[in-house]
């Protein structure tokens, strides 16, 4: 088989570049080793234009957050189905003071806050005695689902292979790769976090992991927002559950649910609800970041046939499109790569 790319992995950044990849008419194969517990497949899928303790505007927000909204709702057309949920996030006030400040600060300019209310919204399901923020341009992708749908897709084109790719086996010349029966002209590396890949082992990563719950509710929650204090709760819609999360370990990498993780995530659940809930299953998975906590994204320093398209970290959902979509027009030589997720900024790091 001849392709134009080679790409490994396959989670919200292979999805995305190859999206952009047919855009240009090129050809490829996915290498998946398909991994229960990848980030992507257990990830809640929220994407939240102001995050944090202090309510910030995350970064890029006002490019990354349109582009999203229009890159899934491209892939529900195009695959015929549903997994993208824009859905208003509503974050009470922790206190008066939290109302204080936040009232002080008169964020009312910005494109994400929808209202702020200074008394109780949804007393009957939370604690929201003083009121709370909520937000617009916001909502949760059903990354499994799209997964599912998009792997599904490829399979029948003869795209995808259900096999992890070992790296030693592959042969990169100048100007071609060879790996077993296929050929390509490029490689592009989206295999998440603790790979073993030898070609970018240089770079400064500093994998998360992370730990959710799938949890069931003494009654429905509303379903026009998503409640988001220390915890978020994401209703899955193809089951009957919801997700709480998440946790984040920075040193304790592997894929076991730990009690710890439950006691964080079920003391956050009991500020916020004022319902009863039952814990129907605990999951982990490993977050792909780095240490300054924007995306690995570039060519590799010394082939330049080989790619990498990683780090997303904390925020997979918002960063995949939008960078995919400047990385695969840079690779065409379209777009320059914005400098602070080009890997170019570690080649000092590399030494062959
Ligand atoms: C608990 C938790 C909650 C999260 N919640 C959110 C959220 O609400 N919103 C959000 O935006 N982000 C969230 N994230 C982060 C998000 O999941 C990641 O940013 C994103 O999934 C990273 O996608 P990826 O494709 O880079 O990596 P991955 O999802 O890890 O995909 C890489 C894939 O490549 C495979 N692979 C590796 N090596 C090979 C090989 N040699 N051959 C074949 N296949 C290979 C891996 O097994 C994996 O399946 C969460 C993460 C966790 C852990």
């Amino acid at each position: 088989m001849k392709v134009d790319f080679i790409i490994v992995g396959h989670g919200l950044a292979s999805v995305a570049v190859v999206e952009h990849l047919k855009k240009h008419d090129a050809s490829f194969v996915i290498f998946s080793d398909e991994n229960p517990n990848s980030s992507s497949k257990v990830a809640a899928g929220l994407y939240n234009p102001i995050t944090g303790r202090k309510m910030k505007q995350s970064w890029l927000a006002a490019e990354l957050f349109p582009y999203l909204e229009e890159f899934y709702e491209g892939l529900e057309k195009s695959l015929k189905s549903d997994f993208l949920y824009k859905k208003s996030i509503y974050r009470p006030f922790l206190s008066l003071e939290d109302q204080n400040d936040w009232m002080a600060k008169q964020h009312s300019d910005s494109p994400f806050i929808n209202k702020t209310f200074t008394n109780a919204q949804y007393h009957e399901f939370i604690n929201d005695e003083f009121g709370g923020l909520l937000l617009q341009h916001s909502g949760f992708l059903d990354v499994s689902n799209m997964l599912n749908q998009h792997k599904n897709a490829l399979l029948e084109k003869k795209q995808f292979i259900k096999e992890k790719l070992e790296y030693k086996h592959l042969k990169i010349s100048k100007d071609r790769i060879n790996y077993k029966d296929i050929e390509s002209k490029k490689i592009i590396f989206c295999d998440g976090p603790l790979s073993e890949n030898p070609f970018f082992d240089w770079l400064p990563t500093a994998p998360v992991k992370g730990e959710i719950l799938h949890i069931k509710t003494e009654k429905p929650l509303p379903e026009e927002v998503i409640f988001n204090r220390g915890v978020f709760l994401v209703n899955n819609p193809h089951h009957d559950y919801y997700r709480v999360g998440a946790t984040y370990e920075w040193k304790d990498l592997n894929y076991q649910p730990t009690e710890k993780a439950r006691k964080q995530l079920t003391d956050k659940l009991d500020d916020l609800l004022n319902i009863d809930y039952e814990i129907l299953e605990q999951v982990a998975g490993i977050r792909p970041a780095s240490k300054d906590r924007r995306p690995l994204i570039g060519n590799h320093p010394e082939k330049k046939n080989v790619f990498i398209f990683n780090g997303l970290g904390t925020k997979g959902v918002s960063l995949a499109p939008y960078f995919a979509h400047q990385f695969v027009n840079s690779i065409f030589n379209f777009e320059k790569l914005n400098d602070e997720v080009n890997i170019n900024r570690y080649y000092p790091l590399y030494s062959n």
